[in-house]
């Protein structure tokens, strides 16, 4: 089946993804319905529930919209051929065109701050949690520099201070477990930046006895080897 917009004209596409996050499924529909209007034939919205959530897809206008607890929170565009999907005409965010390829989207977007997939059969994808997406591409190769988008997944954006390693940008899981302030993925990252951070640390700061017991037993060492011992808190 192939859907087009009345009288061969290109089909445009007015709709932010974004604005659909939050919504409930009958906003989201109506929605969907006014963009799929737009087609001839006019294709069917698809609704599939399962137990942790449920799904909204409009296949012929490349768009999937997954709802947790009945509010929108992950809306999926696709590229033509993925899954059975045509290519999503609207516009793209951050500039993003589907004609980009894996060195294009970095270039634009600098480095992501996750990575996922790859592997033989897993194609590759990458986050931008400060942006707010997740670009999936085709084949499963890192080294693949021409790898095409497959879809692109926009999500509520991490507010940039919160939840981010404070090093490295990545998703932040812990946290210095003397101010509880600072953010960061592993404790790799944290004793790297602990150089730096005691200075400002209000926790280590106010407790300087910390110094000589359990912070830093082996600065103590005349190894003068910097391995401090690492406190971090899990998040909640
Ligand atoms: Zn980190
Ligand atoms: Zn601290």
């Amino acid at each position: 089946m192939v859907w087009e917009a009345p009288a061969g004209a290109p089909v445009e596409l007015c709709f932010e993804a974004i604005d659909l996050l939050g919504l409930d499924q009958a906003a989201c529909s109506s929605v969907l319905e006014d963009l799929a209007k737009k087609l001839r034939p006019i294709p069917p919205l698809e609704f599939k529930s399962f137990s942790d959530c449920s799904y909204l897809t409009c296949k012929a206008l490349g768009v999937q919209v997954r709802l947790v607890s009945g509010k929108a929170d992950v809306v999926f565009l696709y590229n033509e051929n993925v899954e059975g999907f045509s290519q999503f005409r609207g516009t793209l965010p951050e500039g993003l065109e589907w004609t980009h390829e894996s060195k294009d989207v970095i270039l634009m977007l600098g480095e992501p701050s996750d990575k996922y997939g790859g592997g033989r059969f897993r194609a590759v994808g990458i986050s931008y949690e400060t942006l707010g997406l997740d670009i999936q591409f085709k084949e499963s190769s890192w080294e693949d520099q021409k790898n095409p988008i497959a879809f692109i997944s926009v999500f509520q954006r991490l507010d940039p201070s919160h939840g981010l390693c404070e090093l490295c940008g990545k998703h932040a899981s812990f946290r210095c477990g003397l101010c509880k302030n600072k953010r960061y993925c592993s404790s790799d990252c944290q004793k790297k930046d602990w150089l730096r951070h005691q200075k400002e640390c209000s926790g280590y700061l106010e407790k300087p006895s910390l110094k000589c017991d359990d912070l830093l037993p082996r600065c103590q060492q005349a190894s003068k080897l910097v391995t401090h011992k690492v406190i971090l808190d899990a998040m909640d």
